[in-house]
């Protein structure tokens, strides 16, 4: 194919094969194109020789599927080399990125050009992409957490070799950022789906808040969980806290002493002016006292964090020293190891890759749940009993990605034999079932698993495929669209 990179060693091929759930699936060979022009010829051959094409930006989807494609025999084709930062606009506060730049390499560009900005990132570490996750509607922690919601505008190589722009992109010439554009919107069509390949996206960075501050809430009574979503709710809604909130057992937060933690710990960004802060402060305090009986309500600004880490390095070593500040730095836009440390309670992550470089086997179990007391209750029983029924400890966050919806990622993780994998396969259809029964419905799912719409709404997204793709180049079957 062209001038681009191919791979087909066994190395490579095993590296984008396999998935943290014990699957594998063999592609055929793994591409690296660096430049548009050899992406266009990519795609242009594939249709020539009948080759299906399963595009990813940095392959690290862990937990829905790692690196691997949607069937076996596929091209994968690695856009982690197109990782140029086009432009950063300080004014409108946006950036204009390739697929292959990492939230690293964007936090690290904004860093070293003494940036007024700041990146919204995720959990996951640093070399991540940011064009993948954003267009697998990825959340983060600031308040631009919920990123779908930050995409300006994307650049899509259709099947067709035509390339098109979403927002004003309709017309030859652009320079005006407004997402929506006019005429329908197509931006959504490109998100989770199989109708193109995005080369390019113009995403919304937010200005760095003057004063920063982190809000931390946690409650003693595992039973409080149900006051605590509607006071999130409370929260969201009226605007007192704009980031993303996010909800954890202790055992999701740490894999050290947690006794300090209480049953449930809560942390969103209420980052502002100072007088905007201090604003904030007073009214969530009287909304908690309001709202719940034993409680610690804590706020962590620099000077307080500046004083925290003096007594961890000087005078005693705090248990949850490493994961407070690895909750601040992705309030700030600093993308961290910390949460993949506690997830493989491993010292050393930075060789982690593919689903290989794990020691161990995990699947991520992801459903959204009205932000009211009754449907998070109603979640909570169905998990726990099937947590229990498979003796697996229940270790789960719920995020607040907008006022309305929370967000449940749950997590198992077992050993890499034929037994733990099967059971744990068992484990996870068993609750997928189960919550979606009762519509907890998945906001994301693994790149091989189904998604059972309703006929009348599949058959719509079968006709778009045919009008985008009728040759099935592009990764057939993603989220059942065929
Ligand atoms: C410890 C830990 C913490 C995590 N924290 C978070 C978190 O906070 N938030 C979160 O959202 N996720 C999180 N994850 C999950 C996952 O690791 C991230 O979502 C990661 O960013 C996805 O990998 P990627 O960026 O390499 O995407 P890729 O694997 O490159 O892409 C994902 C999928 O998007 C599609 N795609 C990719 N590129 C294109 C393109 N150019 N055009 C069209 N379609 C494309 C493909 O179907 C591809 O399979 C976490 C995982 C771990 C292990």
């Amino acid at each position: 194919m062209s001038d681009q990179v191919i791979s087909k060693s066994s190395k490579v091929i095993s590296d984008y094969a396999g998935s943290l759930d014990g699957s594998v699936c063999l592609p055929d060979q793994v591409l690296f194109p660096s430049t548009f022009h050899e992406l266009h010829g990519i795609v242009a051959e594939a249709k020539e020789k009948l080759l299906e094409l399963h595009v990813v930006c940095t392959g690290r989807n862990w937990g829905y599927g790692s690196a691997q494609g949607t069937g076996e025999g596929q091209t994968i084709v690695d856009l982690s080399r197109m990782n140029k930062i086009l432009e950063v606009n300080e004014d409108l506060a946006y950036a204009r990125i390739q697929p292959g730049v990492t939230q690293g390499m964007l936090a690290e560009y904004l860093a070293k050009h003494n940036s007024r900005l700041q990146l919204d990132v995720t959990g996951a570490p640093a070399h991540t992409s940011i064009v993948g996750n954003f267009l697998e509607r990825g959340f983060g922690h600031t308040d631009y957490g919920n990123r779908y919601e930050s995409i300006l505008s994307l650049k899509v190589l259709l099947a067709n070799g035509k390339n098109i722009a979403t927002g004003f992109g309709c017309f030859k010439e652009n320079r005006n950022v407004f997402d929506q554009g006019i005429g329908p919107d197509l931006k959504g069509l490109f998100s989770q789906s199989n109708f193109g390949i995005v080369h390019e996206m113009t995403i919304a960075l937010q200005p760095k808040p003057a004063h920063f501050c982190m809000l931390i809430l946690s409650v003693k009574n595992k039973d409080d969980l149900g006051v605590l979503v509607d006071l999130v709710r409370e929260l969201r809604l009226k605007q007192y806290v704009n980031s993303t909130i996010h909800i954890a057992n202790p055992g999701r937060v740490t894999n050290r002493d947690t006794k300090q933690l209480g049953a449930w710990v809560l942390s969103g960004a209420i980052s502002s002016s100072k007088a905007i802060v201090r604003a904030r402060k007073k009214t969530i305090r009287r909304i908690c006292k309001r709202r719940l009986s034993r409680y610690k309500l804590v706020f962590v600004d620099d000077a307080k964090f500046r004083l925290i880490k003096f007594i961890h390095r000087r005078i005693r070593p705090l248990a949850i020293f490493e994961n407070l500040k690895s909750a601040i730095d992705l309030q700030k836009g600093n993308p961290t190891d910390q949460p993949l440390k506690v997830m493989t309670d491993l010292e050393e992550v930075e060789h982690i890759r593919f689903a290989d470089d794990f020691a161990t086997k995990f699947r991520w179990i992801n459903a959204c749940c009205n932000a009211e007391k009754t449907s998070i209750e109603k979640m909570m029983q169905l998990l726990s009993e099937i947590y229990e029924k498979y003796q697996y400890p229940l270790q789960l966050t719920l995020t607040s990605i907008n006022a309305r919806t929370l967000i449940l990622i749950a997590n198992v993780r077992y050993v890499d034999d034929p037994d733990a994998i099967k059971k744990a396969n068992t484990f996870y259809v068993e609750c997928a079932q189960a919550l979606h029964e009762n519509q907890f419905y998945a906001y994301r799912t693994g790149i091989r698993c189904g998604v059972p719409y309703d006929d009348d709404y599949k058959e719509v997204l079968g006709n778009l495929k045919e009008c985008f793709d009728p040759q099935r180049v592009f990764s057939p079957n993603k989220n059942s669209i065929n």
